[in-house]
């Protein structure tokens, strides 16, 4: 009897083993390309990323497809930016399964209000009251619920992002837990040795000669780590016009500031700052991205960090 139980118990007990490495693959769907790269960094070899957006795409209009959607089939967790930045959450929500989870990586970072934002500002570039009325008119919502959604411009937020990341995918694949957190550790290092860098290059730009003249107020949580002020031409919104009245107070700016270099950005047209060049003879930066839109080696957070900072210290250090 006894014999009998013991190989029937290490029957069952071979094909447990043997079914267990089929089940082992965990699937993960991002909708940011800044997520689908830090996926890959923390999830490793372990799991299978399925990126629903496209490097390049302008994450201020994105809103997925019913093809987009069927890319979601399999995955049990979906990753979005959040913090506001996505208006399509809820209708997202409604085409997810049961077993898919569905995790905002910016709810767990530290907000920059819209107000915070604006006290980055330039004085002159303010744009308060009036763009509010301009917001409510837009048939898009870029109010962002007052806060700042570009939580992704900060080495600090995004080594927060692969913790979240980390905490996440061993919640889902606990048998990979530990090599989760060892991916998240090393990246994380790797982080903090570009903050280094970056801290080391921006030295060489004078601290009055330490502001940022781009589109939109996409920069704010880069200014704040790095010691910038900012002066977005644009506000924070690139789809709503700026009026002439805007473009003036820009121009005053630029000129009170005695302000060198415009940065363009990446996927927003670049029209009122080359009124602003023309106007003010101030020159052109290299282009900037600011919302996780480059493409090829710029594609990834550390590439377009690199890049930004690079462009940057180009541009305003003194030779
Ligand atoms: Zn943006």
């Amino acid at each position: 009897m006894k014999t009998a139980f013991f190989l029937r118990a290490s029957g069952w007990l071979a094909a447990l083993l043997w079914t267990a490495p089929v089940q082992a693959e965990l699937k993960v769907a991002t909708l940011h390309p800044l997520l689908t790269d830090l996926a890959h960094q923390v999830g490793g070899a372990s799991v299978n990323v399925q990126a629903v957006v496209a490097a390049g795409t302008d994450m201020h209009h994105f809103s997925p497809s019913a093809a987009d959607v069927k890319k979601l089939a399999g995955s049990t967790l979906v990753l979005v930016s959040g913090k506001n930045l996505e208006n399509y959450l809820g209708k997202l929500q409604d085409n997810l399964t049961a077993d898919q989870e569905m995790l905002e990586v910016g709810a767990g970072i530290p907000s920059l209000t819209r107000a915070d934002a604006e006290e980055l500002v330039d004085g002159q570039a303010r744009r308060g009251g009036k763009d509010k009325e301009k917001d409510k008119d837009d048939d898009h919502d870029h109010d962002h619920g007052g806060v700042d959604p570009h939580w992704w411009n900060s080495v600090e937020n995004m080594q927060r992002a692969s913790k979240v990341l980390a905490a996440a995918f061993s919640k889902k694949d606990p048998a990979n837990a530990g090599k989760y957190e060892a991916n998240a550790v090393v990246y994380s290092k790797k982080l903090g040795e570009l903050k280094k860098w970056a801290r080391r290059e921006i030295s060489r730009i004078p601290a009055d000669r330490r502001k940022l003249a781009t589109s939109h107020l996409a920069l704010s949580y880069f200014a704040r780590e790095f010691g910038f002020r900012l002066i977005p031409v644009q506000g924070m919104n690139p789809e709503v016009p700026a009026t002439s009245k805007d473009l003036a107070a820009a121009a005053d700016t630029i000129r009170k500031n005695k302000i060198t270099a415009v940065f363009p950005e990446q996927g927003v047209n670049p029209k009122h700052l080359t009124e602003l060049s023309r106007e003010t003879g101030v020159k052109f930066g290299g282009e900037l991205i600011a919302d996780g839109n480059g493409t090829g080696g710029l594609a990834t957070f550390t590439g377009a960090f690199e890049h930004n900072v690079t462009e940057i210290v180009k541009a305003l250090a003194v030779p």
